[in-house]
Formats: C-alpha cells, structure tokens, sequence
C-alpha cells in the first residue's frame, strides 16, 4: 500500500501530478487554508503532511491530534515558524523544509521593495493609474538615490546573502552585516560585518531582514531599534512578519523616525495594519517571495524528494527536525 499524503493546500499542477505518482494524496480542490480542526483531521488521517506558512501547527493542533497517523511533515517553503517544532519532535514527528531553491526569488523581491520605496514607485504607479499626472517636473515624487548608500542587512544566511550580491555589484551599494557566526566569504559579495545590531541600524541608509522568525528573534525591530534608525531610513521585510512590532512601525512612519518600509510579510497576515494601509511611503506586497513558477514547482519537487527519501526509509535532505 502507498503512502497517504495529504496535501493542504492548491500546488502547481505538475507537481500535484508528481506526488500522485509516487503516493495516495489528498489534494485541496478549493485552496481554502485549513483551519485547527482540519489540521488535526489530517494528522489523524494521513501518512504525511503536505503543507506551508498558511498552516498553522502550533501546541494545540499538534498535542491535540490523536491518534496519529502521520509522521512526517513537509514544509512547502523554507520558513517553518508556522510549525511548533517542539511538538513535532514530541509526537515524533519528523520535519523537513525546502532550503535553497527560493532564495534568488526572495532576494529579488527584496531588491524591487528597496527600489520601489526608495524610488517611490509605489506612489508613482497610484499616480498614473489615477490620472493624476499631469506631466514631467523637476521637484515631482523625488526620492533617495541608491548607489553609494549603505545597506544593512540582518541576518547574513542564503536570501541575505543573495540581497548583498544584487546590491553591491548591481546598485553599487556598501553592504553591512549582521550575524551571530563569522562570515569570512561575506567579503565576496561585498559585505563587510557590524558589531551589533543598533550599529548596522544607525549606519545604514536602507535595513533588509532576513534572519527566520524564532522566539528569539520576535519583534526584533521594536520601537527601540526603529529609534536607532536614520529618518531618512527604509526598511524593507521580507522574511516574517514577526520580526517587526508592526504597531511600532506604524508609530515609527507617523512620526518620521523613518522614513520608510517595503513589506512582503505581516504579523497578522493576510490581515494588513490599516494604518499601513494609508501610508503613502509604504509599499505593500501579498507576500510574493517564492511565487514564480519555476521557484514554486522546484518547491514542489523539493518536498516530494524528502517524502519519497523518507517512505523509502533513507534521511530526509532537508530535516530540520
Ligand atoms: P538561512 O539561510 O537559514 O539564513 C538565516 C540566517 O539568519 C542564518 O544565516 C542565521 O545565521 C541568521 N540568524 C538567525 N538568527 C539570528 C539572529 N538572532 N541574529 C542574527 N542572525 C541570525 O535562511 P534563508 O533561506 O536565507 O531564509 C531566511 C528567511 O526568509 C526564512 O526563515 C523565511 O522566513 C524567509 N523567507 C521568506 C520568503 C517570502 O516569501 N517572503 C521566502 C523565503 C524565505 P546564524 O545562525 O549563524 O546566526
């Protein structure tokens, strides 16, 4: 008999092809996320779980699901905050992610929510679309020129290394960085290192997350470091929303402590602060990372790998717990 794989949420279809191939799956015809309930339903159910940052597999759903069937859940991206690992581990449950095939995506979106801030692009696009144009000027929507400014980056993995790289060598852009291990091949992308993090804050023109969202590192950005920062300051997230107290950030824009934020991520997602919402020097983005084609079925096929090593009795390639 195959594994049952149960699958939480709509994938490309040639990977839902893919993993029907090789196992018993249950797909979501609707999309619709699952809730706690269904959660557990699954665990009970399946073999395995299929699922992603929309799901939300806290102490409760993981404690709460028994008997359990599954024993194995595959992470459809590299974030895993979602999943109370602890838990997991409790039930023995294994978890895997899928590192690495995401991080060009990501850091591009990161590069588009700097320009676009620092541009002003946003704006520009509302303006146009409105009609509101009434032709080229010399004082209209001017904004922060990138080339030869500092960015800071938090958190010097795969996505911010990959930030540092289009950075320096495509916008010309000294790169700082923050890290808790030394990094001696920092200085081929061009990145040099801060000594803590209020000292990249205050020296950098623009500050680009991208350490993962853990207890520890829960509203890193509060109301304290967004102080630190320069008023003609951006930041741009696109790791977790977790990472910023977005109710400080909004504090933050409103006074002009800084000067601006690119967000892809939101503490409460998909429900968006509706002060943020207003805010001209604010660029929005539905949390667009990883969405291409090509990253999302190389996803795909990065979970698939890991049930199948799994059922086969072989490592995961991606464990993480
Ligand atoms: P990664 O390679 O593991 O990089 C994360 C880095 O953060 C690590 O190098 C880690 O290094 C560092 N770090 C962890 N805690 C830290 C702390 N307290 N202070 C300073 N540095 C710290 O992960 P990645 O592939 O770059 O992904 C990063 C995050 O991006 C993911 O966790 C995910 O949440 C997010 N993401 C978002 C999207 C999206 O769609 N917007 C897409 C992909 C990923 P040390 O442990 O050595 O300090």
């Amino acid at each position: 008999m195959r594994p049952l794989v149960h699958v939480t949420r709509r994938l490309p279809e040639v990977v839902e092809r893919q993993l029907a191939a090789h196992f018993d799956v249950v797909l979501n015809e609707t999309d619709a996320p699952l809730d706690a309930r269904a959660l557990a339903d699954a665990l009970a159910g399946a073999d395995a779980l299929l699922c992603t940052v929309t799901d939300r597999l806290d102490g409760a759903v993981l404690r709460g699901a028994a008997p359990l069937r599954a024993r194995i859940l595959v992470n459809f991206g590299v974030g895993y905050n979602h999943i109370d690992v602890g838990a997991a581990r409790e039930r023995g449950l294994v978890v895997t992610n899928t590192p690495g095939v995401l991080t060009d995506d990501t850091a591009d979106v990161a590069l588009a929510l700097m320009l676009m801030t620092a541009r002003r692009l946003g704006e520009g696009e509302r303006c146009v679309r409105a009609g509101a144009w009434t032709g080229w000027t010399p004082t209209q929507l001017l904004g922060m020129s990138l080339s030869g400014k500092t960015l800071g980056i938090v958190g010097f993995g795969r996505i911010g290394r990959a930030m540092a790289r289009r950075a320096h060598f495509g916008l010309g852009m000294r790169v700082r960085y923050l890290s808790r291990t030394v990094r001696p091949d920092a200085i081929e992308v061009g990145a040099t290192p801060s000594p803590s993090l209020e000292a990249l804050l205050a020296e950098s023109d623009v500050v680009s997350i991208h350490v993962p969202a853990t207890p520890e590192t829960r509203h890193l950005v509060d109301a304290d470091a967004l102080a630190h920062m320069r008023p003609h300051a951006i930041l741009v997230n696109t790791s977790r929303g977790d990472l910023v107290d977005e109710a400080a950030l909004v504090a933050a824009l409103r006074a002009g402590t800084i000067a601006g934020a690119g967000l892809d991520v939101y503490e409460g997602e998909p429900r968006i602060h509706p002060e943020l919402s207003g805010m001209e020097n604010v660029v929005l983005l539905p949390h667009l990372g990883s969405a291409t084609r090509e990253t999302r079925r190389a996803m795909g096929e990065r979970a698939l790998a890991n049930l199948v090593a799994f059922f086969d009795g072989r490592e995961p390639p991606d464990r993480v717990a």
